[in-house]
């Protein structure tokens, strides 16, 4: 089995004294840089001008440019979106690491596809929260926290693994757990879960169950109760207790219609199609579609989220969710209207 750390096997010195810059403060930046503060460590941010500079500057932060919180850190987490990593390193991070220092990432993507090669005098490592970083924030304010792996890719000062290890328990991750990995498998396990199962896999699942309702006649407001709302419901169970939690709570009838109906619907098709998809990521397909797509300024990106945005389970669902106060949506207000 693989060995998982909590907080009583890691050791804090080695971060200590250190100044930490946070590049980038968005939904993981802003969740690291302020439970890193509240673990008593020294953070500075960097960014460039804009709404992310003013939030972290409320929150209390000295914000610098990226080279200038660079220039004066010891260790660098770069929190940028992974399509933007690769100019900005160029630019504003790789001439001002200091010898010695760490740079670290929350996710491989740009080391492991060789978008950055950092210099040969700096540490670089990973802490990946495994899961969103709003989470991240709020589980530490609870006394909780959200499971991280952490890896080495180079470790010149001998204590890169000491380093990850601090700080992912300066973020709240070894109260949950934290698992080592390499910076491979990080990248293709993240990509994998987060397009078969936890994002695509879970989107296409509730809407194909929503048009299968609609499409028969069924009111789409029952269908979204139905196919989206008791999602949370269900996926809290599991989250608890498994599989054996959470049909210990489902009718006896529901179970059963797990068991014959589930693998009727995801079956060996299915997981033909999850094998390709993990291939694509294996071999830098999804990398290089991806990073085309960026270069190309994104319009597949936007006419997909144009489109996905006016589904039917979306207008039905912003009503629905209007008239229910204790649903708290951070887009409410923010959201498209479009019908
Ligand atoms: P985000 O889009 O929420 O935030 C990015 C931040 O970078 C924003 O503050 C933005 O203003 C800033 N930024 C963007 N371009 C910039 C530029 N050119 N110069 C300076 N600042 C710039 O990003 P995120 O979702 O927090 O992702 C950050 C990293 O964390 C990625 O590597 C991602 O894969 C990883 N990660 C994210 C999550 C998550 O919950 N979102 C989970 C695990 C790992
Ligand atoms: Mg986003
Ligand atoms: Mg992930
Ligand atoms: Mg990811
Ligand atoms: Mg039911
Ligand atoms: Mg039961």
């Amino acid at each position: 089995m693989a060995k998982v750390l909590y907080e009583k096997d890691i050791q804090k010195e080695v971060l200590q004294e250190k100044k930490i810059a946070v590049v980038g403060y968005g939904s993981q930046g802003h969740a690291h840089a302020q439970n890193l503060r509240d673990s008593g460590y020294d953070v500075v941010i960097g960014l460039r001008p804009g709404k992310s500079q003013e939030k972290a500057e409320q929150d209390g932060f000295e914000v610098f440019s990226v080279a200038e919180a660079v220039s004066v850190a010891d260790v660098v987490m770069v929190l940028l979106p992974d399509e933007q990593q690769q100019k900005v390193y160029y630019e504003s991070i790789q001439a001002n690491l200091k010898s010695g220092s760490a740079i670290a990432f929350a996710h491989g993507f740009n080391i492991h596809f060789s978008q950055v090669v950092p210099p040969l005098d700096v540490d670089v490592f990973l802490v990946a929260p495994k899961g969103p970083g709003h989470l991240v924030r709020r589980t530490y304010e609870e006394g909780a926290g959200v499971p991280a792996l952490y890896g080495v890719f180079q470790d010149v000062t001998g204590n890169a693994k000491e380093l990850a290890l601090a700080y992912s328990q300066g973020i709240g991750a070894a109260r949950a757990g934290v698992l080592e990995t390499s910076f491979q498998e990080e990248t293709e396990t993240d990509l994998f879960g987060e397009q078969a199962v936890l994002c695509g896999g879970v989107t296409s699942l509730i809407k194909a169950g929503f048009e299968t309702l609609t499409e028969a006649g069924y009111q789409p407001e029952v269908a979204y109760f139905e196919c989206m709302h008791e999602m949370k419901l269900i996926v809290d169970l599991l989250y608890e207790g498994g599989l054996e939690n959470m049909r210990y709570s489902i009718s006896d009838t529901a179970q059963w219609g797990d068991f014959v109906s589930g693998p009727r619907v995801v079956n060996d098709e299915t997981k033909a199609r999850m094998k390709d998809v993990l291939t694509d990521i294996q071999k830098g397909e999804f990398a290089k579609g991806w990073i085309l797509e960026n270069q190309a300024g994104r319009p597949q990106f936007n006419a997909i989220n144009a489109q996905e945005n006016k589904h039917q389970i979306e207008t039905v669902g912003r009503e629905l969710r209007d008239l229910m106060p204790f649903v708290k949506n951070p887009l409410h207000g923010k959201q498209n209207k479009q019908k």
